[in-house]
């Protein structure tokens, strides 16, 4: 038989630039491969896996959920949706949520959302979405656009209109935008994930989001990666002491099936109506039970674990021999290296460890329960690539 590498040259899109390694299997935060060899999970399969591989609590609520119904569509009542969206508005304080797939669509959900808001309330050439340089927001038409990078733009012109982008930490040049462009909202990833993992200066931040006060505009969260317990607050937002109007999230909420939400409240609150948006798997009910599972185990409690875990990486990793910087929250870390991050990860992964990689970094996000032993191998080997 051919091998899965061959026949995935053949069969399908180039799309990816794939790591040389074929995962078959996997339980909490070993992953094996096809040749039998273990892997410690330093990806979760970007940020998604939030408790690792087939974890005994989420499996249990998915396979359960499978075999008594796998989908209704939207015209009907299922339970685990309604169940998951009562629980992120009373964790958050917002009050309403839209399910849809993927991070793009949550995104795509909030930009209608912030579209509509500003036709209603402020006026009809209000449709301006104010964007951060090097942000990421997904690869749909709109999210690209919105994404402040223009590699990622590139061939896909002529962009969605709509977008404008300002350095993160230009306060003055978003303040210029607002008062010269009608806008409607500012969307923003407080740490910027595909961007090199890049924590926003909180002074920035809660100015951007008086700014967006003052002048009536939504204020909205781009938490598709940095949700769910990954920096050590359900959502990211909650370090920065902000009240979003809108916040997306993606990633890690479904625990490893496809799941997105766009959770809405203050000025958001009540704008989308019947029939003004919709998602034929959006809510699907086995995705929303495991995810349940997911956002259920993520108490105070387990929150400060995660932190601490980061807290104590980030500590082994600051100051070591060939690494420049570490960035990020909780478990969402960027490590700057002297060596080319590419040949770091390599010789990590030659030795059982799969970190991601981000920009010029090398990027952790290991499953949020990653047991301590695993999570100090994973971090030793590192620090052995980063000083060779
Ligand atoms: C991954 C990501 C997206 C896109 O999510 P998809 O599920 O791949 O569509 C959007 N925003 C941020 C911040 C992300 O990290």
């Amino acid at each position: 038989m051919d091998s899965i590498k061959e026949l995935d040259a053949a069969y399908l899109a180039h799309t990816y630039a794939r790591f040389p390694v074929v995962l078959t299997g996997g339980k909490g935060a070993l992953l094996t491969g096809e040749d039998g060899k273990e892997y410690i999970d330093m990806g979760s399969g970007i940020g998604v896996n939030a408790f690792g591989a087939c974890d005994e609590v989420w499996q249990q609520a998915v396979s359960a959920q499978a075999a008594k119904l796998q989908h209704a569509s939207n015209l009907y009542y299922t339970e685990p949706c309604v169940r998951l969206a009562a629980a992120l508005c009373q964790r958050t304080g917002l009050k309403e949520v839209f399910f849809s797939n993927s991070g793009a669509e949550a995104n795509e959900c909030a930009i209608k959302v912030a579209r509509k808001y500003g036709a209603e309330k402020l006026g009809p050439k209000h449709f301006t979405i104010l964007t951060l340089k090097n942000s990421f927001h997904g690869r749909t038409l709109a999210t690209l656009a919105a994404t402040g990078q223009d590699t990622f733009h590139q061939d896909f012109l002529p962009l969605t209109p709509g977008f404008l982008s300002v350095e993160a930490g230009d306060l003055s040049g978003a303040e210029q935008i607002v008062s010269s462009v009608p806008c409607c909202a500012v969307l923003l990833e407080t740490v910027q994930g595909e961007g090199g993992v890049n924590v926003l200066d909180p002074a920035f931040v809660r100015g951007l989001a008086a700014l967006a006060w003052e002048k009536g505009l939504l204020f909205m969260v781009d938490e598709v990666q940095t949700g769910n317990g990954r920096t050590g607050k359900l959502f990211s937002y909650m370090h920065y002491g902000l009240s979003p109007d809108v916040v997306t999230t993606a990633k890690g909420l479904g625990g490893g099936l496809p799941l997105g939400a766009t959770l809405l409240g203050g000025r958001a609150a009540g704008i989308l109506g019947p029939g003004s948006h919709g998602s034929t798997f959006g809510g699907n009910p086995v995705c929303c039970a495991g995810a349940l599972t997911v956002v259920q185990r993520l108490t105070d409690e387990f929150l400060a674990q995660v932190a601490a875990k980061g807290e104590w990486a980030r500590s082994q990793l600051e100051g070591a021999p060939g690494v420049k910087s570490v960035t990020g929250l909780g478990l969402m870390l960027g490590v700057e290296t002297e060596r080319d991050p590419g040949e770091v990860i390599a010789g990590c992964q030659a030795r059982g460890v799969l970190p991601l990689r981000a920009k010029n970094k090398v990027r952790l996000l290991p499953p949020l329960n990653i047991p301590t032993d695993l999570l100090e191998q994973a971090i030793e080997i590192l620090k052995e690539e980063c000083a060779r």
